[in-house]
């Protein structure tokens, strides 16, 4: 009787354990040579786990789920850091996945974890906030708040977060390690990740990997590059301290537009006479503001502009160049100057600059996932991201993912107010991200294990 009853215990402890390991994966540590680092997939391994991802990414209530979940959140749009009820509503489905989260992050982030709660570490980013955009498609889940718009995709990058999540979960028992999830606030005013970043969210992780869905890539496409991709945007706002006085007697002043005039000139000469014509830079001074009356040199003059490259290097190199000639003009004109590069109304965003290592790694993600004839190698592009920032603390990499598809309209670019996604996109992003991640942390691994 005694035995039996163990018998049934033992049977019951098995059953439920293989319940936890989705029989799909079947994944095994395995030995490997010595360059498996250099040569990490492996066919076999992969088929299973693309089938398995693909298959758990495209059942047809996690597709309802997910597009849910974006309608939900797109109905309800919220600007830079008042993502309260988008913030809650992540909480509310971690929770009902039994992941556990830390909230708030950075006024109304979350960051989550799935898998074995100790190293290694790999991160996977989501962006939560609105435009302030009027809607002007015709949807039935159109935006419900006057003035706002999910017009840039962040709705969809949160729920294709939350699908990988789900998938992850399931998947949890048989992960190498664990799996940071970020949902940053903020993206669009280019402050959110590194609020996220001074809150610790980078502590001990390997690498970082985050989508954008564009509507320049048919759906199902995906493009990205080694190295240099977007650019870095900075702004300066420069205030040059003259003398005021009576324009008729110039003598007894110092003239800040004069100042001002020889900085502006001056500085297109940074991009004309010193930047390689190869490597593309802009320095734009957009704002000019001094004076109010014909017969007063005024006290002080403004200047304001952007500046933008697309390397680390090219990017702080600009920036310190504008600093020493603004300066160098200004003291030509015995005028002094204040310049402001970090103002909160004109935050910088560095360049994005993937990692070669963890791109390729992407790049064989995306061929598993949407297949090598869909994924392509992206051009630069001169639009800015916050993710950025986390690619300047740790090695990472940034996608494109296609939502065009002219049959439903989704063909507008980012921050119109016709923006309008391919919902199919869901699945496809949430099988992505979770393939990046499960298959990052198998890789180190079966390296280590080598
Ligand atoms: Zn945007
Ligand atoms: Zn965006």
């Amino acid at each position: 009787m005694i035995n039996l009853q163990v018998l049934l215990i033992v049977l019951v402890l098995i059953s439920s354990l293989s319940a936890a390991i989705p029989l799909c994966l079947g994944f095994q540590p395995a030995t490997f040579s010595d360059n498996c680092c250099l040569n990490p997939f492996l066919a076999d391994k992969n088929a299973s786990l693309k089938d398995c991802v693909i298959g758990l990414a495209n059942e047809p209530e996690m597709v309802e789920w997910m597009r849910k979940i974006r309608r939900e959140i797109h109905k309800n749009p919220e600007l830079a850091y008042e993502e309260l009820a988008t913030s809650s509503l992540v909480r509310r489905e971690l929770e009902e996945m039994g992941i556990k989260y830390r909230w708030p992050v950075a006024k109304t982030g979350v960051v989550a974890a799935v898998g074995s709660g100790s190293p290694p570490f790999v991160a996977l980013r989501a962006d939560m906030d609105a435009l302030p955009i009027q809607e002007l498609a015709d949807l039935e889940h159109k935006s419900q708040v006057d003035g706002k718009m999910h017009a840039c995709g962040h709705d969809a990058h949160t729920s294709m977060l939350l699908g990988a999540a789900r998938i992850l979960k399931e998947l949890e028992s048989s992960l190498q390690g664990t799996v940071i999830l970020i949902f940053q606030p903020a993206e669009e005013r280019g402050e959110g990740a590194k609020d996220m970043i001074k809150e610790g969210v980078l502590k001990d992780v390997d690498a970082i990997f985050g989508v954008h869905i564009i509507h320049k890539f048919p759906i199902g496409v995906a493009a990205s590059r080694p190295g240099q991709f977007l650019a870095g945007c900075g702004s300066f706002k420069a205030i040059i301290k003259g003398k005021g006085g009576h324009a008729a007697a110039p003598q007894e002043s110092i003239d800040p537009i004069l100042a001002a005039a020889t900085s502006i000139i001056s500085l297109q000469h940074i991009i004309s006479r010193e930047t390689d014509p190869l490597d593309s830079q802009v320095v734009s001074v957009s704002i000019v503001q001094a004076g109010t009356s014909y017969n007063v040199i005024p006290e002080s003059a403004t200047i304001a502009g952007t500046y933008r490259a697309f390397g680390w290097k090219g990017f702080r190199d600009l920036r310190e160049r504008l600093e020493e000639v603004i300066k160098a003009q200004a003291a030509v004109h015995r005028c002094s100057v204040k310049i402001d590069f970090d103002g909160k109304e004109h935050p910088t965003l560095p360049p994005t600059v993937n990692d070669e290592r963890i791109y390729e790694h992407a790049r064989q993600v995306s061929n598993l996932i949407v297949g090598e004839e869909n994924t392509k190698v992206a051009t630069i592009f001169t639009g800015s991201e916050d993710f950025a920032s986390y690619l300047e603390k740790i090695p990472g990499s940034f996608l494109l993912l296609g939502i065009r598809n002219e049959k439903i309209g989704a063909i507008y670019p980012p921050h119109s107010p016709y923006y309008t996604i391919d919902e199919d996109v869901l699945p496809i992003g949430a099988a992505l991200h979770t393939t990046f991640a499960y298959s990052y942390l198998r890789n180190l691994s079966m390296c280590s294990s080598s």
